[in-house]
């Protein structure tokens, strides 16, 4: 590597002393960032992050102060142009937004569109700090690790993949966006990347803040206190971004292969920080969730009725089988019809889906299938991280305690739930399951049933459980 360094110095006449300075510096070659294949076209990407971003902006409090937005624009726009060539894409739009929420977290969806939580600026040290964690999510959009993921995810795939992506990215990240039933199991499939695409947006990421004038080693200092933040409760972002391993030092090498071009800086960071200071408080997850659901309640549009009640038939003994994907059958009451939707499929009797004033359809009684990102491969930590997922879109949710379980006959997890529909403001009680996939993915399964009839229910759920088989 170090010779390498020093004999392409060499050809440009640099001669000795450039050549002792890499040796000091140690290995020193740019990582090259290759992208993943992909079968979706940068149109698609551009059509996914539209839509998600057009939802993002109708449910979640925007900072819409000029001088914020002038300010993270032309850190933006300054980083955007720092892309290298080859993952430019001239379909892609970048463009960036402050929420007015206190978690600290930030993201952006495929084609561009970046929102970037108040909180991560507020805990930012230094505008490259900022710059860091947006050039981190710049590479996961230039690398379109959102379709190339679903393009590997393909084997498992039950449903279509672009609505999935989409739901997924606005399920997960914006955390209180979705706030219903239906929605269980988008979080972590998409959002949640591989450890080797974090890798690849911490490399990318650190080359174009080196381009832009920004010193990367301020992203691997970003990390490094976002890690620390938080006590036991790690900041959203870590869990969107899980530390691929080595993370503050695999950046800092990464830096001292790179030269940082000039000095920059808009002058402004210390402005924008007493700027926010002085506004009102951010509003947390949970309470923009309850300002949704409230809006919703109150009805925007009186359309449909929020709460009624609907007779809907008890499961009944006998049984029907399906195969919602290649590798997966189940066997499920045979008065639950089958639907395909986003990311998963449920099974739902008539009258066990419910829309809410703004339209969403939840459901309220069935089940759903789904498959969702392993990450760790150990079932207990990768089923909290699903748990985790659920429970960002679904602040009343709590966990009444689970047991082992096999599912398709291999090891599983039953998660017990209690939860408030939000398609009716009833108590619901959930009941989670979970398997691990031979690639590495975990199947879950999700039932959902008003608690006051938890009984007949869980006791469905236990026969579509024991009814799984799985062939991957
Ligand atoms: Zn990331």
């Amino acid at each position: 590597m170090t010779s390498r360094t020093c004999s392409s110095v060499v050809s440009r006449l640099t001669l000795t002393l450039a050549c002792t300075l890499a040796v000091v510096a140690g290995p020193s070659v740019q990582t090259r960032i290759v992208a993943d294949k992909n079968k979706y076209t940068p149109a698609d990407d551009v059509k996914l992050g539209r839509e998600a971003a057009a939802q993002v902006r109708k449910e979640m409090p925007l900072v819409r102060d000029g001088a914020v937005d002038e300010w993270v624009q032309s850190v933006g726009r300054r980083l955007a142009n720092a892309i290298p060539p080859e993952f430019q894409h001239k379909e892609f739009n970048y463009t960036f937004e402050v929420v007015n929420q206190k978690e600290i977290n930030a993201f952006a969806l495929p084609g561009g569109p970046m929102f970037l939580n108040r909180g991560m600026i507020e805990a930012a040290k230094s505008e490259a700090e900022v710059a860091g964690v947006m050039g981190h999510e710049i590479s996961h959009v230039a690398l379109r690790h959102g379709t190339a993921q679903a393009t590997k995810g393909q084997k498992f795939q039950l449903g279509a993949i672009l609505g999935q992506v989409a739901g997924a990215v606005v399920g997960g990240t914006a955390g209180a966006i979705i706030a219903q039933g239906s929605q269980f199991g988008l979080g972590t499939y998409f959002l949640k990347y591989s450890r080797e695409y974090e890798s690849q947006a911490d490399l990318l990421g650190a080359q174009m803040l080196a381009r832009a004038g920004y010193n990367p080693r301020e992203m691997a200092n970003m990390f490094k206190t976002l890690e620390g933040e938080g006590g036991s409760r790690q900041p959203e972002f870590m869990s969107d971004h899980p530390n691929p391993g080595n993370r503050y030092n695999a950046i800092n090498k990464e830096a001292d292969s790179l030269r940082v071009q000039g000095s920059y800086a808009t002058g402004q960071f210390e402005s924008i920080h007493s700027r926010l200071s002085g506004m009102s408080p951010a509003l947390t997850a949970e309470q923009i969730a309850a300002n949704n659901k409230n809006n919703r309640r109150s009805g925007g549009g009186s359309s449909s009725a929020p709460a009624r009640t609907v007779r809907v038939e008890p499961p009944t003994a006998q049984a029907r089988t399906y195969q919602p994907a290649q590798f997966l059958r189940v066997s499920v009451p045979a008065n639950w019809q089958q639907r395909q939707s986003s990311d998963v499929v449920t099974y739902a009797p008539e009258g066990g889906y419910t829309a809410d004033s703004s339209g969403r359809t939840s459901f309220t009684h069935g089940l759903q299938v789904g498959v969702a990102q392993g990450g760790t491969g150990n079932l207990e930590r990768d089923t909290a991280a699903l748990l985790q997922g659920f429970a960002r879109s679904n602040p009343g949710l709590r966990s009444a305690g689970s047991r082992r379980e096999s599912l398709g006959g291999r090891d599983g997890l039953t998660t017990i739930l209690n939860n408030t529909s939000d398609a009716t403001g009833q108590p619901e009680s959930i009941a989670v399951s979970t398997t691990q996939l031979k690639d590495g993915h975990m199947l879950f399964l999700v039932g959902v049933a008003p608690a006051s009839e938890s009984a007949v229910y869980e006791d469905a759920f236990s026969r579509v459980r024991r009814s799984l088989q799985i062939r991957d």
